[in-house]
């Protein structure tokens, strides 16, 4: 480790131990750090540093796993837009419901048997919203707690998703 002196105080980079390569740049103010240990220009600390650093990648890892969770909530409801035929208002009428759509059938049983609504009423169109709502929030929280949770609510969720699609299907084409 090469101890070139800082613009405040002389640390060597021996006397804490943390490599100064890790942390180029402080990450708080962007100061091109020479020196290990704390940031000379606005004092931060090499932990916090770390901490801060942690924070980004749990956000990053956090924006990944909502883009996990859509897709496994979406891309099975997606049957609808695939499907050879004309694009007919009876087809419309069903990809209206799409951003509704991953939380159909529970919402239309919800909506028959709570609110006593069809699936046509704005308040069993809600219910669906609701599901869906509640089915990726759900899935979200679950799946960040680690990488191996994200894969397994996202498998279930798939699965899940292609069985309801199988259903939609089999009700748009009756
Ligand atoms: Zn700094």
């Amino acid at each position: 480790m090469n101890a070139i002196p800082s613009r405040v105080g002389d640390q060597s980079s021996s006397d804490l131990g943390h490599d100064p390569d890790e942390f180029p740049t402080c990450p708080g103010c962007g100061y091109l750090r020479r020196i290990a240990g704390r940031c000379p220009e606005c004092g931060m600390s090499y932990e916090a540093m770390l901490s801060l650093q942690d924070r980004g990648l749990r956000r990053v890892r956090a924006r990944w796993t909502v883009v996990w969770v859509l897709l496994a909530l979406y891309l099975p409801q997606c049957w609808i837009f695939m499907m050879p035929g004309s694009w007919s208002v009876y087809r419309w009428s069903w990809i209206a419901y799409w951003p509704v759509m991953p939380g159909f059938l529970p919402g239309v049983v919800v909506g028959r048997t709570v609110l006593g609504v069809g699936p046509e009423s704005p308040a069993g169109i809600a219910s669906m919203a609701a599901v869906t709502a509640a089915l990726g929030i759900g899935a979200f929280m679950l799946a960040r707690r680690s990488s191996t949770c994200r894969a397994l609510v996202c498998t279930v969720l798939l699965g899940a998703g292609v069985a309801h699609a199988f259903v939609l299907h089999g009700l748009y084409s009756a």
